[in-house]
């Protein structure tokens, strides 16, 4: 081979490109990052936004597939320092008369809510939950990959691929169990008429009841900040502040391993790549985007349901019907009101987020792509219909539209949190159709971001299957 400065660059500092980094580094290779922000992680980023001694989850906060991520358990990333905090239930769901229903941590104390359809919901969770741990690998990977369990996972995909709501509305009798589901299938931000939207409620339910949403001690910084221990412990290196426009800037390596979306591969690196696959390029789809707003708060919402507060995440968002009707309002182009709030209150369960009597609460809501809309009022009057007295407790607020999270972080499409929109077609076949997607046509080039398989979520997995790409293509 001939003479090079790295054996593996990386582009971008996210968790896909911290996870290929590591993998490479790992194999014996000399690996650099090179990242455009001033600290490292992408959407697992913390920090101040709002005032002294308050933390704040930049993007990411609630980490069911990072606690199950095979790849970060074989890591062993608490040994660098991650504490995940398990919060008594993953998620409150609640309806428009501000009563709550629970994910709870346990399949039976789930369904126990559900009278009629309690035995309806143990059949479709139980079995999945059962075999959680030989599933999830499946599931985390190109699903045409996928040889082991076949039984298993056509268990799976019967239901996961059906539309949301007809899945719900034919399996359930009552408005609770159509509702949990519904507001988890609503994080594919696709509307829940389309086929594949059950695959996200699945998988996140499942994850609740076999690792449950937790929330990274200190802030979702912590599982960056592990992630880059274990970098450099490989003698991986990291470069932050760089922003790179081209490939020619780099300094010559083996391999390019891009932690970046379609657009940006088309402006970083298109001159190296045949006109047939940037069309293909070109032709992948960009979903909604997010308002995300940041508070400090002088006290601990208070839910009218107090059994809000045993949960990490709450989803304002009433029936299966109202979801539906948001999440088809925001794809096609229109702001949901009210809108789909989904929100986290990590202070509730540690202490080091905010000083002592004060709390942090992280909410975003799905808004049209790259909408320049200001939803503050919006999800703080939502908040405040389920949790009198709310707004009062504001100290302090920090919120970024679609637009503001693109200049935040490149990789956000017009507010596009999941690297591309998650329709059947995209979780299937991303970012492009190949064999191998993490592979393009330039032997040397290769792509990492959440827009290739197995989609958007800090779980490292699409860092994880480039990073075998690499060394198979081209260290073998
Ligand atoms: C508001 C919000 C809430 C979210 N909530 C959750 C959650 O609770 N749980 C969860 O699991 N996921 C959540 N996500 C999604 C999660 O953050 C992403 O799926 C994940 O970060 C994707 O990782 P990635 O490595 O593919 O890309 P990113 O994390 O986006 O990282 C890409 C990196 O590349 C850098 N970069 C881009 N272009 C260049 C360039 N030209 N040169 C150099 N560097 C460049 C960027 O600065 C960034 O650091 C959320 C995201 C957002 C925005």
């Amino acid at each position: 081979m001939a003479r090079v400065a790295h054996d593996v660059v990386v582009v971008g500092a996210g968790p896909n490109g911290l996870a290929a980094a590591v993998v490479l580094a790992r194999a014996g290779l000399s690996t650099l990052v090179v990242e455009a922000g001033d600290t490292p992680g992408g959407g697992c980023r913390s920090g101040p936004l709002t005032l002294p001694g308050f933390v704040h989850d930049y993007c990411s906060a609630v980490h069911p597939l990072g606690a199950a991520s095979p790849l970060f358990r074989e890591l062993e990333l608490t040994r660098h320092g991650l504490a995940w905090i398990d919060p008594p239930a993953p998620l409150a769901h609640v309806l428009a008369d501000g009563s709550a229903v629970m994910l709870e941590r346990r399949v039976n104390v789930t369904a126990a809510q559900f009278a009629g359809d309690a035995l309806a919901y143990r059949d479709l969770l139980g079995p999945l939950v059962d075999r959680f741990d030989d599933l999830l690998p499946l599931l985390l990977r190109p699903l045409w990959a996928a040889r082991e369990h076949p039984l298993l996972l056509a268990r799976f995909g019967v239901h996961a691929l059906r539309p949301m709501r007809a899945l719900a509305e034919r399996r359930f009798a009552h408005e609770p169990a159509r509702a949990l589901l519904a507001g988890i299938a609503a994080h594919a931000m696709v509307p829940l008429e389309a086929f594949g939207t059950t695959a996200f409620a699945l998988v996140l339910a499942m994850a609740g009841h076999a690792v449950g949403w937790p929330l990274a001690r200190g802030g979702s910084q912590a599982i960056t900040d592990a992630l880059v221990a274990c970098l450099r412990a490989h003698g991986g290196a990291l470069e932050l502040g760089r922003r790179v426009a081209h490939l020619s800037e780099l300094p010559p390596a083996h391999a390019y391993v891009l932690d970046l979306t379609p657009r940006q591969l088309l402006a970083v690196a298109g001159d190296r790549l045949p006109e047939r696959y940037r069309r293909r390029l070109r032709g992948f789809r960009y979903g909604p985007g997010v308002f995300k707003i940041d508070w400090a708060l002088r006290a601990p919402i208070a839910w009218r349901d107090p059994n809000c507060a045993r949960a990490g995440t709450v989803h304002l968002s009433g029936t299966l019907a109202d979801v539906a009707a948001a999440t088809t309002a925001v794809h096609a182009g229109r702001l949901a009101r009210p809108p789909f709030v989904l929100l986290a209150q990590p202070s509730l369960f540690d202490d080091t987020r905010a000083p002592a009597g004060r709390h942090v609460a992280w909410a975003y809501c799905h808004v049209p792509h790259a909408s320049p809309v200001d939803a503050a009022a919006a999800i703080e009057a939502h908040v405040e219909r389920f949790a009198p007295g709310f707004t009062a407790t504001i100290l302090a607020r920090a919120s970024r539209n679609a637009v503001e999270m693109e200049r935040y972080d490149a990789n956000y499409v017009g507010g596009d949190i999941n690297g591309g929109l998650a329709d059947l077609r995209q979780l299937l076949v991303r970012p492009a159709p190949r064999l191998d997607p993490y592979s393009t046509p330039a032997p040397d080039i290769f792509v990492c971001s959440s827009s290739t398989p197995p989609g958007g979520g800090v779980h490292g997995m699409c860092g994880y299957w480039c990073a075998r790409s690499v060394l198979a293509r081209v260290f073998a």
